[in-house]
């Protein structure tokens, strides 16, 4: 009987942490324990290595916008109207 274990789903009670340590808004032990049981569950781990993937594409989808100085050098060029205060 062979196990396919490899793409299983996450375990139930750790879905909500991994999503926190994928996106960025976990940190300190809950970050530590949503690793460290990813990293010992196949489930999991996957679940997690693919919500990272999604994420980095998000990220990488938004470093097609103007880098920053660009955008400032635009708003510098637009003339203001004196005595409007910003
Ligand atoms: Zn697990």
């Amino acid at each position: 009987m062979k196990h396919h274990n490899e793409d299983g789903p996450p375990c139930g009670h750790m879905e909500g942490l991994l999503n926190q340590a994928a996106d960025g808004s976990s940190r300190g032990l809950k970050l530590w324990y949503a690793i460290n049981h990813a990293a010992r569950c196949t489930g999991c781990g996957n679940y997690l290595r693919r919500l990272r993937e999604t994420v980095g594409r998000l990220h990488s989808a938004t470093k097609e916008m103007p880098p920053t100085d660009v955008l400032n050098r635009l708003e510098a060029a637009i003339p203001r109207e004196e005595g409007i205060p910003r």
